[in-house]
């Protein structure tokens, strides 16, 4: 279920070329090209899933593996103190390819970068009302 018009896709498959550092049956590990620190990596399933949600669960153990793996490795031959490990998930929260992936960014004291700013609710009864609608969603679509 591959995607012709897609980069990751793409380089699965050999037609453009990629940093490759791991690779299994199922999963594919390269540098990120626009590293926010150096060693910044990407780690793909070989199948195109768009997101999170499209994601298979049984591939989850697999790619959570690779992803300690990579990461364990990076922060080894970078001597970063510390990593990131995100997942953008629609446009709106940044993906800019729609085949799912998780951002490895290794962290070095004092290089700057911030997450971002943390607001907070109204009032405890916001708080307690959101976190029951969530969880009755839960129930309903599972
Ligand atoms: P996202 O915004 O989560 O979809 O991230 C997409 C990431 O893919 C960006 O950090 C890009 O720098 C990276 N990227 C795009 N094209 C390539 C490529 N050909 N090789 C390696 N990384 C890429
Ligand atoms: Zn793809």
């Amino acid at each position: 279920m591959n995607n012709q018009d897609c980069i990751f896709c793409k380089i699965v498959a050999g037609d453009i070329p990629c940093f490759k550092i791991y690779e299994t049956e199922n999963i594919l590990s390269f540098l990120d090209i626009g590293p926010v620190n150096k060693g910044h990596a990407l780690v793909i399933p070989k199948k195109h899933y768009k997101n999170i949600w499209d994601f298979p669960a049984d591939l989850g153990t697999e790619i959570i593996t690779a992803t300690q793996v990579v990461g364990d490795a990076i922060v080894k031959t970078t001597k970063a103190d510390g990593m990131n490990i995100l997942m953008n998930n629609n446009a709106a929260a940044g993906q800019l390819v729609f085949h799912a992936h998780f951002h490895l960014i290794p962290r070095f004291e004092n290089d700057g970068f911030k997450l971002w700013d943390q607001s907070e609710y109204g009032s405890m009864d916001e708080a307690l009302a959101l976190a029951q609608k969530i969880e009755k969603m839960i129930k309903s679509v599972n």
